[in-house]
């Protein structure tokens, strides 16, 4: 039996990648001081796993920015725009790298980044690879090769982790009409068998091709290109050792396939799927190793070893332990580096530490279970059996965890919970009476300017440098000029302006029981940007309001109508490290509740508009289609159970950014928020069509202007998106904002933004 592992977190566990990329970018250091950390940083990691015990080390897991830009690289996928940059004899490879990642902006050139989006369902980006029309490729960088050679120098041979052909292809985006970018693989195949060819005469023995797409639907073509591809490299290499990785879904339908290619090593995700287990046992050839993901590597909580050497047993009986490797679910990419790191009692009590394990532990536990399934395992490892024994059984029944009141509360939810008093073709009336609201209201998403003033009040609060009086009275001087300035420019719905919050998700987390915060518990997002999600362990409820003080005092201070600010229960389950011990679901519904009890109180204070946002709704769809059904139902449910407490006077709104809505446009209706506003302006309102053509019958408000840039829009620009979206909405449905909160930009171009989309709004009005 053999352990390995597929990719190790490369960001460092004190972030250094980071640090060192974003001083490059600075030009505070050269790019072989950049060089050189990186080199350090993957021997560190190599050493780590070496020293764990894992069998199989994987190396090329290693990257700058992503490991899908890397591939691009390789294969010389650059786009042409980057020309320049790459003839440019005062740029190395790195500055071309870099240029595709985030775009280059230097000696009288513009050239914009290569698109980015979300790796699957998780929280990491990576840059989407551009195809043309019969693009060819050529072996570009030496990474791959590279960085096999620089292991094999300190004594470790790896395998190298190469994004499979076709998955590759099938990531990208065609940029032209015409073609079908997975015609394109007869000139990309070439591509790969040099690299092969290098890596095998360099000695490489094990190649692990990470191939996630298995686990999706695939269409007829996709699975014949699957045979081509692995068909030829196998005739190719017929010694070299090939695993293709699955992982984020199980096999299913396409268990046939994945088990008649010609490869020798398979991996699947156990823990996404246990129940492919006896599948995949019953059908696998003799010719196949398999490799089981048993240990989570998207979440933080520690393993059940007495689970898991029930499926490494079951696997064993079935083919043979030589057959048999262990390994995470995936990449350990997704996870935080080392729990070690966690030394505050304080914030990450001992109780919950001994639930956790991160990167480093996880491969510990991928080596323990593997000596543990050995006839006679040694001490040590029954030792660290019985520890795993106790520790498992302390979260079973730890009082911290479980709390009567809260499971008895969401299992006697009921259909009215997740029901307003009457339907929205009744409310928008009692509503109407009650705001008084004129023709295309304005409003805001939330947030006004953190500033870097802003920022280090709650960074002196928090080093204990300002008490908790003066931060509060701080917040409350920002807060009354954003509430007097927004009276002063005209604007119908006031926001409080959102700064007392760091994030939207560690806001609410650091008030509801069931949630802790790691100090270092990092994972990469995307390039240099990485998240320290929070961590549900336990039953969540509210012991107190979270938002009612700061809505409140808002609202004391002004005539007009200030919205209450809150994020959804979906949101917050979806940016956090989620309980794996029951069902998402469950979960979800007890953040509903918790945010329900907010929304109440909200209304008890005297606030008659809240905003409930849900901008992760989407991201939380399952990767299988035939999922999704499922998923939203519970989702939207979650939603309405948290916006259903309040009188048909209280006006529920919702807001949801980087969102299609074509395919789940049902789904959003069923949301019921008397209001949504959306993310719109980039797409010059086309996104409104999937509501227009739905006939969506309640209020939305389609962004007029994009927050994501300087730039101040004009009163003319925004009057004609105006004008477009009442091309297919009807006026009085239509509300005006922004297209997300302004937290990350400055007061200089908001006020005048804002100014100007006031004016927009009584133009537009004036045309009715
Ligand atoms: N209310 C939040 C804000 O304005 C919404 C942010 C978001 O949608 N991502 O900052
Ligand atoms: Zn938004």
């Amino acid at each position: 039996m053999q352990t390995h592992n597929l990719g190790y977190p490369r960001i460092g566990s004190n972030r250094e990648l980071k640090k060192a990329c974003e001083h490059y970018w600075s030009g505070k250091i050269t790019a072989q001081e950049l060089a050189n950390t990186s080199r350090n940083l993957t021997i560190k990691n190599w050493k780590i796993q070496l020293e764990t015990g894992i069998d199989l080390i994987p190396s090329n897991d290693f990257s700058y920015y992503d490991q899908i830009l890397d591939m691009s690289l390789t294969v010389g996928a650059i786009p042409k725009r980057y020309n320049e940059i790459a003839l440019d004899k005062f740029n190395n490879e790195l500055d071309l790298y870099f240029a595709m990642a985030r775009g280059y902006q230097k000696n009288g050139l513009d050239i914009t980044a290569m698109e980015m989006t979300k790796w699957f369902d998780t929280n990491y980006h990576y840059i989407v690879p551009e195809f043309y029309k019969n693009q060819e490729f050529t072996l570009f960088s030496n990474k791959i090769i590279n960085e096999f050679v620089g292991a094999k120098q300190v004594g470790i041979k790896t395998k190298p982790v190469i994004i499979g052909l076709v998955s590759y292809l099938l990531l990208g985006k065609e940029k032209e009409d015409g073609f079908d970018k997975l015609d394109l693989v007869t000139n990309l195949l070439p591509v790969y068998i040099e690299i092969l060819k290098e890596l095998e005469a360099q000695g490489a023995e094990w190649i692990q091709f990470d191939e996630p797409f298995l686990a999706l639907d695939l269409s007829e073509k996709e699975k014949e290109v699957y045979k081509f591809v692995y068909t030829i490299l196998k005739k190719k290499f017929p010694k070299l050792k090939i695993m293709i990785a699955t992982y984020f879904d199980g096999l299913k339908d396409n268990l046939s396939l994945a088990v008649s290619l010609p490869i020798c090593a398979l991996h699947i995700d156990l823990v996404r799927c246990p129940e492919q287990l006896d599948d995949v046992l019953n059908n696998i050839p003799e010719s196949l190793s398999l490799s089981l993901g048993i240990i989570d590597g998207r979440n933080i909580w520690k393993n059940d070893f007495e689970t898991s050497l029930l499926f490494i047993k079951k696997a064993v009986k079935k083919i043979g332990c030589d057959r048999v490797m262990i390994a995470p679910s995936c990449s350990l990419l997704h996870s935080p580096c080392d729990l070690d790191l966690e030394t505050n009692e304080e914030t990450l009590l001992p109780e919950i530490k001994q639930w956790l394990a991160f990167a480093k532990q996880k491969l510990d536990e991928v080596v323990t279970l593997k000596e543990l399934s050995s006839k006679k395992p040694d001490k040590k490892a029954l030792e660290k059996y019985d520890r795993n024994k106790k520790d498992i059984e302390s979260r079973k029944t730890s009082k911290r965890i479980h709390n009567k009141k809260v499971k008895e509360r969401v299992s006697s939810i009921t259909a009215k919970d997740s029901e307003r008093n009457n339907p929205f073709s009744i409310r928008k009336i009692t509503q109407r009476n009650e705001l008084k609201l004129p023709l295309f209201p304005t409003t805001t998403i939330g947030s006004f300017p953190q500033t870097s003033e802003v920022r280090s009040w709650r960074a002196k609060f928090k080093k204990g440098d300002i008490s908790a009086a003066e931060y509060n009275a701080l917040l409350k001087k920002e807060t009354e000029e954003s509430i007097r300035w927004q009276d002063e420019i005209g604007i119908d719905v006031l926001v409080h302006g959102e700064f007392e919050r760091n994030d939207m998700v560690e806001y609410f987390g650091e008030q509801l029981s069931g949630f802790v915060f790691t100090k270092n518990g990092w994972v990469q997002s995307y390039g240099s940007r990485c998240v320290k999600p929070p961590v549900i362990y336990g039953d969540v409820y509210r012991p107190n309001p979270m938002t009612v003080y700061w809505s409140e005092y808002a609202q004391s201070l002004t005539k007009s109508l200030v919205k209450g600010m809150l994020t959804g229960p979906v949101t917050i389950l979806q940016w956090s490290f989620v309980r794996d011990d029951q069902p998402r679901s469950v979960t979800c519904n007890q953040i509903a509740l918790a945010i329900r009890d907010e929304v109440v109180d909200l209304e008890k204070a005297g606030i008659k508009i809240i905003q409930i946002d849900e901008p992760a709704i989407r991201e939380g769809l399952p990767l299988r289609k035939s999922e999704w059904q499922a998923y939203l139902q519970w989702a939207v449910c979650a939603f309405r159970i948290s916006a259903s407490g309040v009188n048909d006077a209280t006006q529920i709104h919702t807001h949801m950014c980087y969102s299609e809505f074509n395919d789940i446009i049902q789904n959003i209706s069923d949301m019921d928020a008397d209001v949504i506003t959306i993310e719109c302006s980039r797409s010059q309102m086309e996104l409104l069509d999937a509501f227009a053509e739905f006939k969506y019958p309640n209020e939305i408000g389609p962004g007029v202007y994009d927050i994501h840039s300087p730039r101040v829009p004009s009163k003319e620009e925004m009057v004609q998106l105006l004008k477009k979206a009442q091309d297919v909405i009807p006026a009085n449905q239509l509300w005006v904002n922004p297209d997300c909160g302004l937290k990350t930009r400055h007061w200089d171009e908001t006020k005048k933004a804002l100014i100007a989309m006031v004016e927009a709004s009584k133009e537009a009005t004036s045309y009715f």
